[in-house]
């Protein structure tokens, strides 16, 4: 079975439906591109995904959990399922180490020594394992956001979710960023990522969904997606977005 198994979902916020029917898969070890203009329906979909929205109708299975309102489900889901955001909303006032070891120590319940060698273990990952006793606020919005994505790996996830975290950042900061991404990718993480990179999506994510009005639109392998679009929304998306 996919990691991920999107069936038929439908999204409304009070009269106004957001997502209207949207299906779709990702396999083990494989990265999957959601892109589309804004407010077409992609950081509700990867919100329903988490279990931080409820849905209408169809349902959601992400590493083995049904998603629904079982709250201690949710809580197992979430254990399993990373999702980091454009603003990486770190603990101003905890060191990047006590940060990344936060999760880990309350929620696994791991002892201090156990939780510092995986923070340190994954930010070696993110390449800033000389941060580990600085503050957020020493730090450059990029390696900010490589904290968070740190932070999130420290729950060791079978799939992370991404929504356009370096949308945020300086241009000269958001190589650094996806370069994190790409080595995760590389090392086999299960991912689903908002992007506007294009770039970045045609030659990372095997897949490319692209989301326009709450649908799917178009999808298929990134390369023949972007560069054969079958759709004038999707070419005209692409053409304004690159
Ligand atoms: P995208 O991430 O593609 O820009 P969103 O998923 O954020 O799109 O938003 C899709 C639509 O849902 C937009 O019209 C947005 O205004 C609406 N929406 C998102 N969140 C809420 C909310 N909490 N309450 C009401 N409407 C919302
Ligand atoms: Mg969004």
């Amino acid at each position: 079975m996919p990691e991920v198994v999107v069936d038929g979902v439908h999204k409304s916020f009070g009269i106004v439906e957001v997502l209207k029917g949207i299906s779709m898969t990702v396999e083990r070890g494989e990265v999957t591109a959601l892109i589309g203009r804004s407010g077409s329906g992609k950081s509700t979909l990867l919100r329903c995904m988490n279990g931080l929205e409820s849905i209408q109708k169809g349902s959601i299975t992400i590493a083995d959990h049904a998603v629904g309102p079982d709250r201690a489900k949710l809580r197992a889901l979430r254990r399993d399922v990373g999702i980091v955001f454009q603003s990486y909303n770190l603990f101003p006032h905890l060191s990047v180490g006590d940060n990344i070891m936060l999760a880990p120590r309350i929620v696994k319940k791991l002892g201090r020594g156990e939780a510092r060698a995986i923070a340190g273990e994954v930010l070696a990952l993110v390449g800033l394992s000389d941060k580990v006793e600085s503050y957020p606020d020493e730090l450059s919005g990029g390696q900010q956001q490589r904290v968070a994505i740190a932070r999130s790996l420290a729950m060791r996830p079978r799939v992370m979710l991404f929504d356009e975290v370096t949308s945020a950042l300086d241009p000269e900061l958001t190589g650094e960023v996806l370069a994190v991404m790409e080595k995760l990718a590389r090392d086999g993480m299960t991912m689903l990522l908002v992007t506007h990179e294009m770039g970045f999506a045609r030659r990372v994510a095997s897949t490319t969904v692209f989301m326009h009005k709450g649908r799917i639109h178009e999808s298929g392998p990134s390369r023949q997606l972007f560069d054969r679009p079958q759709t004038p929304e999707m070419a005209q998306f692409i053409r304004s977005d690159v």
